[in-house]
């Protein structure tokens, strides 16, 4: 393992830059506690937190949470296993 050759981290700008861009509640996302798979947008979301709690419908474990300062954001996604995103076809990451 020790001749395994890397890229330096700054070279997901570009690929997270595309994720993150898109429609999320489009995407499909994995629940980490029961397993469920589905839209994202059919989340039970909580919106009187100190932000966003987005909760599986099937089994209300927390799969999302999202916090806005003025000047950053805050996403964790620790309870969901994956989220799959519909992307472009024309724009693949290649490169
Ligand atoms: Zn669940």
């Amino acid at each position: 393992m020790t001749d395994m050759s890397y890229l330096d981290g700054n070279m997901l700008d570009g690929p997270l830059r595309e994720v993150f861009a898109v429609d999320l509640s489009a995407a499909t996302g994995r629940c980490q506690s029961c397993g469920m798979v589905g839209p994202m947008a059919r989340l039970r979301v909580y919106s009187h937190a100190p932000g966003l709690v987005g909760r599986c419908p099937s089994c209300a474990e927390v799969m999302l949470r999202l916090v806005r300062a003025p000047d950053r954001a805050w996403l964790d996604l620790r309870g969901a296993t994956f989220l799959e995103v519909p992307m472009p076809l024309d724009r693949p990451w290649a490169g």
